[in-house]
C-alpha cells in the first residue's frame, strides 16, 4: 500500500507546458504527480498560450515569478542556465503541439510527459522513440484511467488463468456531451477537437479509445491485434472527416475477437467507459463510473464483486492502493498512481537501472506510439470503406 513516503531518492524538479487556467486537463496532472510531494516539486511552467495569463496562473499556484514562463522555448533556455534547473516536463496542450515540445524537450535534455493521442503519425513515434533512447530519456503518456488498481487485479487473474482462455474482447468508450454541434462553437476545447489541424486525424478516436485501448494492453499484455476494421460516422456534420462516433471490430492473433464503440454523441450517457473480457470459463467487468468494484463471473456460479484494497486482491493491485478499505476513490488516485511511475522510471533511467525500467508497468513511449497506430489503421479502415485491415503491431512483449 502507499502512503506517500519516497520511492524515490528525491522529488524530481518537475515543469508544465499547457494546463493553464482555462485547460481542461491540467488540474488532472497537478492532482496526480503532487499528491505525494517526494515524487515531482512544481518548480516552473509555460502554462498557458496566452503569456500574461499563463504567467499570472504560476504565480498563483505558487511558482516562483521568475520560473513562470511566457512560452516553452524560452522556458527550455533559461531552465537550462540553472544549477537546480527542471529535469522533467508535462505537456497538456492541444494534440497538434506534442510533436514539436516534446522533441524540443528531449532534445533540451528533459524527461517528457505527454498528453495522449501522442503524435499523428507512427512514423512521427517512432523518429521521437529513437530520440528519447539516444538522451537516455523516458517518455511517459498520461493514459490517465490506466492507474485504476482494480485493472492490475484483472491482469492478474487473467494471466493465473482465472478466466480460461480469452474469447471475446468488449470495449466501450462513450458519452453524449458533443451530441449537438452548439460546444464545437462555444468551447474553446471542444473546437479544437474537430479541427483536424489540431486534433489529427480522428476525434473520439483519439480523444476517448486510446485510454480504453491501452487498458486492455495493460490487462491483456500477451494479446496482439492481427486484424481491425472500423467503421467511423460523422453523425453532426461540420465534423467530418472527423468522426463522432465509431466501432471497431478486432481479430486477435490467438483466435479471440474483440469489439470497441466509442462515441461523443451517446446521448443522455454521463460516463460509458467499460472493459468486459469473456475468457472460456468466466468473465471480467470494470465500469470506470464504478471504479472500486470489479465483476467476476464464473459460468453457472453466482456472481461475484470483488472489492478495491480487500487482502484477497493481488499483491500487485494492492500495491497500488491508497487509502484502504471503506474510502471510496477513483480518478484522481488513479492519475497519482501513474505519475509515480513515471517518476520512478525517471529516476531508474537516470541512474542506468535497467532492471527497474523492465518490470515497471506504465504507460511508456511504446504504449503511446500503439496508440497512434490504433488511430491510423482505424482511419484507414473506416476511409477505405471499412474494410479489414492487417494490425502491424511492433509492441514489444510485455513483463
Ligand atoms: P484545453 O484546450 O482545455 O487546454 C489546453 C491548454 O494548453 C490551455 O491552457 C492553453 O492555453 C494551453 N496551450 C495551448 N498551446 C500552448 C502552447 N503552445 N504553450 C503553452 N500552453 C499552450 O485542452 P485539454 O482538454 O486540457 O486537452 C489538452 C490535451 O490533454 C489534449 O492532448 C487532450 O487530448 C488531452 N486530454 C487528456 C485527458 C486525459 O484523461 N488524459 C483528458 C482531457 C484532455
Amino acid at each position: 500500500m502507499l502512503n506517500g513516503e519516497k520511492k524515490i531518492a528525491r522529488p524530481l524538479r518537475w515543469a508544465m507546458i499547457g494546463g493553464g487556467r482555462t485547460g481542461q486537463v491540467g488540474y488532472k496532472h497537478r492532482i496526480g504527480a503532487l499528491r505525494d510531494n517526494t515524487a515531482y516539486q512544481l518548480v516552473a511552467g509555460a502554462f498557458d498560450i496566452d503569456a500574461e495569463r499563463g504567467i499570472d496562473f504560476g504565480v498563483n499556484l505558487g511558482v516562483d515569478a521568475n520560473r513562470c514562463y511566457p512560452d516553452y522555448i524560452k522556458m527550455f533556455k533559461e531552465e537550462a542556465k540553472r544549477e537546480d534547473g527542471i529535469e522533467v516536463v508535462s505537456i497538456a496542450t492541444p494534440n497538434g503541439t506534442h510533436y514539436e515540445i516534446t522533441k524540443a524537450a528531449l532534445e533540451a535534455g528533459l524527461h517528457v510527459i505527454c498528453e495522449k493521442p501522442l503524435f499523428f503519425t507512427v512514423a512521427e513515434g517512432e523518429e521521437i522513440k529513437a530520440l528519447a533512447e539516444k538522451q537516455g530519456k523516458i517518455v511517459g503518456v498520461t493514459y490517465g484511467f490506466s492507474g485504476n488498481q482494480l485493472l492490475l487485479q484483472m491482469r492478474a487473474m487473467i494471466e493465473q488463468g482465472k478466466i480460461g482462455d480469452i474469447r471475446v474482447v468488449d470495449l466501450q468508450y462513450t458519452h453524449g456531451f458533443s451530441a449537438t454541434e452548439q460546444g464545437d462553437k462555444t468551447n474553446a476545447a471542444q473546437k479544437w477537437r474537430v479541427d483536424p489541424k489540431v486534433a489529427g486525424p480522428s476525434f473520439v478516436l483519439g480523444d476517448l479509445s486510446t485510454h480504453t485501448y491501452y487498458m486492455s494492453e495493460l490487462i491483456m499484455p500477451n494479446m496482439k491485434i492481427k486484424k481491425l476494421l472500423c467503421d467511423r460516422q460523422s453523425f453532426v456534420g461540420s465534423r467530418a472527416p472527423l468522426e463522432d462516433n465509431a466501432f471497431v471490430l478486432m481479430q486477435y492473433e490467438n483466435g479471440a475477437v474483440g469489439r470497441l464503440w466509442t462515441s461523443s454523441i451517446n446521448a443522455g450517457c454521463m460516463d460509458g467507459h467499460r472493459i468486459r473480457i469473456v475468457g472460456s470459463k468466466a468473465s471480467l467487468e470494470w465500469w470506470d463510473s464504478k471504479p472500486n468494484e470489479l465483476k467476476f463471473e464464473v459460468q453457472g456460479e453466482p456472481i461475484q464483486t470483488l472489492i478495491r484494497a480487500m487482502p484477497y486482491l493481488d499483491e500487485t493491485c494492492n500495491a497500488d492502493e491508497r487509502l484502504g478499505a471503506l474510502h471510496q476513490e477513483g480518478l484522481t488516485e488513479s492519475w497519482a498512481n501513474i505519475y509515480l511511475k513515471f517518476a520512478i522510471a525517471i529516476d531508474a533511467k537516470n541512474r542506468g537501472d535497467e532492471e527497474t525500467l523492465k518490470n515497471l508497468v506504465y504507460p511508456d513511449i511504446n504504449a503511446g506510439i500503439e496508440g497512434i497506430r490504433w488511430i491510423e489503421k482505424c482511419v484507414r479502415s473506416a476511409d477505405n470503406g471499412s474494410v479489414w485491415v492487417e494490425y502491424e503491431s511492433k509492441k514489444p512483449q510485455l513483463v
